[in-house]
């Protein structure tokens, strides 16, 4: 029987997401700790690349992202390193059904909601569709607060960061 390679890599053109349909189908959930990758290509052209180790080992269930974030408008590079917990509810035909939980934390609350899918898109982290929708929103907000904040002096990265309270 043939065993497949500890790491693998897959070109997807999902909009840069990931889905647990994915990693059922090249059997992730397999109870070990699995390592992979994804490349996201658009129109032919590669638009981001992230590596991933699952776990499905019982009672440590998780997803590790490690991938470099770019910023758009500083051009600043970010590597990144954090975990996703998974959950499983069992089927109703066998077997276990598998999700993400968003790791976001938003406005001080951890999302925790289970999503079989997870976004990056033009993000810093994973989240779940619905945190990526505030987000969206709340950075067009913060493009308001930087000219704001730029008005009054005060450098708009620090001004978002005490509005939303992070040390
Ligand atoms: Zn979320």
């Amino acid at each position: 029987m043939g065993r497949r390679p500890y790491s693998d890599r897959w070109t997807t053109e999902e909009c840069k997401s990931i889905t647990v349909k994915f990693l059922n189908n090249y059997n992730y959930f397999d109870g070990g700790i699995r390592q992979g990758g994804m490349n996201w290509t658009s129109k032919g052209e590669k638009i981001g690349n992230i590596g991933f180790i699952v776990s499905t080992v019982e009672g440590d269930e998780y997803i590790r992202f490690q991938y470099t974030q770019t910023n758009h408008s500083s051009g600043e590079k970010t590597q990144l390193d954090y975990k996703a917990q998974l959950d499983s509810t069992p089927c109703y035909f066998g077997g276990r059904r598998w999700w993400f939980i968003c790791p976001l934390v938003i406005n001080g609350r951890a999302c925790n909601r289970r999503a079989g899918i997870l976004y990056l898109k033009n993000g810093k982290y994973f989240g779940c569709r619905h945190c990526y929708n505030l987000t969206y929103t709340s950075q067009k907000e913060s493009h308001i607060f930087d000219w704001l904040f730029r008005k009054a002096g005060i450098d708009p990265k620090e001004g978002v960061q005490m509005l939303k309270g992070r040390r």
